[in-house]
């Protein structure tokens, strides 16, 4: 009898040992090269990025889909673990959610139809200009051209989702998108559009986690000094830049 209760006792430890935690990631999976849907399968750096650290710290993922803003939102609510969405570390962000250290540095690009002649002046004072709803994009756009008076508020059209944006950009139903720099450029190598600006914001991204999950971010940025050294993350850029 005593054998049978210390064989279960071995077994109980041994299970916990080899079976990985699942941890829920969040993304916004409308931002090549960074997080997209090929296939069905979540693809990207950030998406290829995290199975790396899940690796690493003997975890397992379940990717969610969700609009860029709903994000924080839902690891407040402990709805995901992790929102990994080539997020920029803001002050005002990091006073409701953790990042982890930087691992990109962007700009915001203007991108607009590849026939068109509209200069970034005359898109500035009467584009109609879209931008993804809580973006550092949206945020630039509020604060620098609708905040300082140059383009009226119903000139700026906040989108869901950038294939939202994009569709109505491509029908002529707004002028420019004002996006991160890396991204805009994907979009103008994939699809009928060009990059007319870029505003230098210098923005960098975070993995981001729940406020005070010390013990979640501690593993993700172990697993990210381990991915530069081993020269796993050049890999990965080498893959998706
Ligand atoms: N880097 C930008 C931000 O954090 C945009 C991210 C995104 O749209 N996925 O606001």
């Amino acid at each position: 009898m005593r054998l049978i209760r210390f064989f279960t006792l071995c077994l109980l430890i041994l299970a916990a040992f080899v079976f990985a935690k699942t941890i829920t990631v969040g993304t916004s999976a409308d931002f090549p090269p960074f997080e997209y849907i090929e296939n069905g399968q979540f693809v990207g750096f950030d998406m290829d990025l995290m199975r790396e650290i899940a690796k690493l710290a003997n975890l397992e993922l379940k990717f969610v889909d969700m609009s860029f803003d709903s994000l924080i939102p839902a690891l407040r609510a402990g709805q995901i673990d992790v929102a990994a969405a080539a997020m920029t570390i803001t002050d005002e962000r990091r006073q409701v959610v953790d990042f982890s250290k930087p691992y990109w540095t962007a700009d915001q690009s203007i991108i607009v139809k590849a026939d068109s002649d509209l200069t970034i002046t005359v898109l500035f004072q009467k584009g109609k200009i879209g931008v993804q709803t809580g973006t550092t994009g949206d945020l630039w756009c509020t604060d620098n051209l609708v905040g300082k008076g140059l383009l009226p508020e119903k000139n700026l059209k906040r989108y869901d989702t950038f294939v939202l944006a994009l569709s109505d950009l491509l029908n002529g139903n707004i002028d420019a998108i004002v996006l991160d720099s890396p991204v805009g450029n994907r979009f103008a190598a994939v699809k009928p559009v060009k990059v007319v600006g870029v505003i230098v914001t210098g923005e960098q991204y975070g993995i981001v986690v729940k406020k005070g999950n010390k013990e979640l971010l501690d593993k993700i940025n172990s697993a990210l000094e381990v991915l530069i050294e081993t020269g796993k993350m050049a890999e990965l850029i080498d893959k998706y830049f």
